[in-house]
């Protein structure tokens, strides 16, 4: 399992490949005008990539976490990520080919596989935060329909995304013996009437936009439930997981992009009478920055192998996020003290990142939340919230 395979070799050449023609400074030009990559998104589409994770038999690749987090990571390490990716053709698709019934897999699948359809997942609620049990936004049955009502914040891609993978309450939270029960999932279309979205002031350099939700009584065909009514906190572990597997294969990327730079400029200024590489009060530093980047890459592997043979990935896929973000943020801090004054330039591309590499410190999940898991449900430690 330390090997690359040959299609992990594969998919960062391609990767590369496509970097050459949307790389760095193209993501950054769409970034800076607020618009999406979309000639990216086209390029990974016609390379087979958005449908990696998708079953063969819906126009997908057929092909595991451990390859996505591979391209993830190059992405990444190219200055190239794409967090709808991982929100729209990891998570969302998962679920689908996972919980989905054959005619919705027919419909939705093959269309986000060619790079035809986006999808968004909304979850965050602003009152609930992390403790996403208490979500409110509910979806009443009304005949062969719900009607869904409540609001939903910092959700990723809302402009560009053709559906919305809803999280909503069936049975409201005071209402359910057990927290887990009650909750539903639904393919919401965009553009049904009753969904607004309002752009969220985040100052982070990103080709997506977050945004507030607000569904006002939005009609919602029954046949938009995805798997069964209540039952959505089972399936949402499928698609948890892989999204720590991918924050942590995103922050890794992000991390090595970083430090690469750190070390060059550390290898040709020259302050001293000496490359500055060459004192141990950055050399050092630089060595354990390098270090826990591996570490956290071989966690992430792990965690990756470990899902693709249906194995328990929590513990794994908690600790390779948290390891990766921690990783990643001690590393692009250590590239701006490097630059000197020069790591706050623009030029040099390094406070650039800090907002998106530190975002990967809190989100999809915070480290504290990630501590929690571990602290309880790893080293079977009593509750602590
Ligand atoms: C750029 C961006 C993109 C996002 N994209 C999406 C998306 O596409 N879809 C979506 O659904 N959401 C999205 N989110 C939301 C994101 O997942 C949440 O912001 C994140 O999970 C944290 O939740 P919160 O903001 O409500 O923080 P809160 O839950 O309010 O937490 C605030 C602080 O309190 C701490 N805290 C809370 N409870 C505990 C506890 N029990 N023990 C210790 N500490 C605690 C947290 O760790 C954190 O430090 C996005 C957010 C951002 C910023």
């Amino acid at each position: 399992m330390f090997e690359p395979t040959a299609e992990e070799s594969l998919i960062r050449d391609f990767v590369r490949q496509v970097a050459r023609k949307c790389g760095r400074d193209y993501w950054l030009a769409k970034a800076r005008e607020g618009a999406f990559t979309e000639e990216l998104w086209q390029e990974l589409a016609a390379g087979g990539y958005l449908g990696m994770m998708i079953p063969r038999e819906y126009g997908g690749g057929g092909l595991g976490m451990q390859q996505m987090a591979a391209l993830l990571e190059e992405m990444s390490r190219q200055g190239i990520p794409l967090l709808i990716l991982v929100v729209s053709n990891v998570m969302d698709a998962l679920l689908i080919a996972r919980h989905g019934s054959p005619e919705m897999k027919e419909r939705y699948l093959p269309p986000l596989a060619r790079g035809q359809t986006k999808f968004c997942f909304a979850l965050t609620e602003p009152t609930s935060g992390s403790n996403s049990f208490r979500i409110t936004t509910l979806a009443r049955r009304d005949g062969d329909t719900y009607l869904l009502r409540g609001q939903k914040m910092f959700i990723t891609g809302v402009d560009v995304a053709d559906y919305l993978l809803v999280v909503a309450r069936t049975v409201p939270y005071d209402q359910v013996k057990d927290k887990r029960e009650g909750l539903s999932l639904f393919i919401v279309d965009r553009r049904a009437a009753g969904v607004e979205a309002q752009a969220q002031d985040i100052r982070i350099l990103l080709p997506e936009k977050q945004f507030a939700l607000f569904f006002d009584d939005v009609r919602v065909p029954r046949q938009n439930l995805v798997g069964e009514e209540g039952k959505a906190s089972r399936y949402l572990f499928d698609a948890l997981n892989p999204e720590r597997i991918s924050a942590g294969a995103v922050a890794v990327g992000l991390g090595h992009l970083v430090l690469e730079k750190a070390v060059a400029y550390a290898k040709e200024r020259v302050v001293f009478d000496r490359p500055i590489g060459g004192h141990q009060g950055l050399q050092h530093p630089l060595a354990i920055a390098k270090t826990n980047l591996e570490l956290a890459a071989l966690m992430t592997r792990y965690a990756a192998w470990l899902f693709d043979r249906d194995e328990d990935a929590a513990p794994s896929a908690n600790m390779a996020k948290f390891a990766a973000a921690e990783a990643a943020t001690e590393a692009c801090d250590l590239a701006v003290e490097v630059h000197g004054g020069s790591g706050f330039t623009g030029d040099m591309d390094i406070i650039t990142l800090w907002p998106l590499i530190r975002m990967l410190r809190t989100v999809p999940v915070s480290r504290e939340m990630i501590l929690n898991y571990i602290g309880e449900h790893v080293l079977g430690l009593p509750r602590s919230y």
